[in-house]
């Protein structure tokens, strides 16, 4: 069996290395023509981590992110609402890693030109179209892809007997089966990004969440290890203002788009927090990025016979939760997983996403409710001067609701993914 991954993205790499493991044949078709480690910083969860280690990267992991050992909660005072332990703190017997997006994606690049070979990932090669007839059920394959050469506009006909489509948000391959189903959906909310050298907050490996969706909330964490190795933090942060209500986007939903300080700052103009100076952190950064907070109503079905989706491709969700990276890679192992165990590839697809569909749209709902900034609210509300001790503040029993909420967008029963089996395929 061969398979066709369109994307070299996080998912689309992880599946190579994942299928590779399994004994099936890949490749990878990407459109840009040279990656580069783009982005910023992005997390791993424990369930993430797990697959990457078991796929024997655990140690350039460690080299790479940082292991996060707490969530904070706070208002856009800083005051403290909730911290939840993260990753081994948790009790997980794998941590919880925060890294930075371009660099894990040349990880992962690198273990597969090194494991699969250099012609492993063919860039500069678009996904166009499927052959006719490749999605008619019981279709027996090879599937007929066309591509298109970036660089000279040439068509190129290819074909494998399953195709992947791990494109992203933008997914040519979703749109290909879903033409109907494909509207970006906007929050309303603008979140401008970037990265910037500081002094370290806490324990120096501690995730913030201040403020909330109502207004405006700002996101920090560090993503260095070198950084934290000289006692610096080289802080990833993510500004969430509401700039309007929720509909379509008016702003183009590009990873790599500048945004501009003068925008961003006015919002945060009085947010010294005890730990975190935020209009300095913004002032100080060099390149801000500006993404609207999109996502896409999830779909009835991902594939049809022998081609399917996933990643993003399949399920963009909003970041509350820092989930899309990680249900990326758990689709990635999945699939590896059925496509060994099933005789029938058409099987082995619906298998799959039988398996992650159910997990990935009850992420997106969640990601919708933003449950945990209603309870944050209300501690804004009930303490507009600011408190010292939440119990005060909150209920027991709101701050309780407030811990659920969080497990529901942000986390995996302990016991549970501690004793599951490991999803890797020996062959
Ligand atoms: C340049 C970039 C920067 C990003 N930065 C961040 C970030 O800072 N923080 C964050 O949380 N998330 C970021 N993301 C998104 C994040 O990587 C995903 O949400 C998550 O990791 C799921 O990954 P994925 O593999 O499904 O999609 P992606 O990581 O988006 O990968 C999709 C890949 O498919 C390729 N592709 C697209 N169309 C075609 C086509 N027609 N034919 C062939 N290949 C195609 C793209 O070039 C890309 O390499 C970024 C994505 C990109 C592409």
């Amino acid at each position: 069996m061969t398979v066709m991954i369109i994307g070299a993205g996080i998912g689309g790499l992880t599946t190579a290395l994942s299928l590779h493991a399994a004994g099936i044949d890949c490749a990878v078709v990407e459109a840009v023509s040279e990656l580069k480690p783009l982005g910023v910083g992005i997390n791993v969860q424990p369930h993430a981590v797990r697959e990457l280690v078991d796929l024997g990267l655990g140690e350039a992991l460690a080299r790479t992110g940082i292991a996060t050992s707490a969530l904070c909660y706070a208002t856009r005072r800083g005051d403290v609402v909730l911290t939840v332990p993260r990753g081994r703190a948790a009790g997980y017997h794998w941590p919880q890693v925060s890294i930075h997006r371009g660099h894990l994606q040349m990880l992962l690049l690198e273990a597969v030109i090194d494991r699969l070979g250099p012609d492993a990932v063919r860039t500069g090669l678009s996904f166009e179209d499927f052959a006719p007839g490749a999605l008619e059920p019981g279709g027996t394959g090879p599937v007929g892809v066309r591509l298109r050469e970036s660089a000279t506009g040439r068509l190129v006909q290819d074909g494998a007997d399953v195709v992947v489509g791990a494109d992203g948000l933008h997914s040519a391959v979703r749109a290909r089966l879903h033409p109907r189903d494909n509207e970006l959906r906007w929050s309303g909310i603008t979140m401008w990004r970037g990265i910037t050298e500081c002094d370290p907050f806490f324990d120096g490996a501690t995730m913030v969440v201040a403020g909330t969706q109502y207004g405006a909330k700002i996101v920090a964490y560090p993503i260095c290890p070198k950084a934290q190795a000289r006692g610096r933090a080289m802080l990833n942060w993510v500004a969430e203002v509401r700039t309007a209500p929720a509909g379509t986007p008016t702003t183009e939903a590009d990873w790599w788009r500048s945004g501009r300080l003068e925008d961003v700052q006015p919002h945060y103009a009085d947010w010294v927090l005890p730990y975190l100076n935020v209009p300095e952190l913004l002032a100080q950064t060099g390149r801000i990025l500006e993404y609207p907070m999109v996502d896409k109503a999830p779909l009835p079905r991902w594939g049809s016979s022998r081609v399917t989706l996933l990643g993003d491709a399949a399920h963009p969700m909003y970041p509350v939760g820092s989930n899309g990276g990680s249900q990326a890679i758990l689709d990635a192992r999945y699939l590896a997983l059925a496509l060994a165990a099933e005789a029938d590839p058409a099987a082995a697809l619906a298998r799959y996403e039988h398996e992650r569909r159910a997990q990935t749209d009850g992420l997106v709902a969640s990601g919708h409710r933003f449950e945990v900034d209603e309870i944050i609210q209300l501690a804004e509300q009930r303490a507009p001067g600011g408190f010292t001790d939440i119990a005060a503040v909150l209920t027991a029993q709101e701050l309780s609701h407030m811990a659920d909420a969080h497990q529901r967008v942000a986390d995996m029963d302990v016991q549970a993914l501690n004793a599951r089996a490991s999803w890797t395929v020996s062959h």
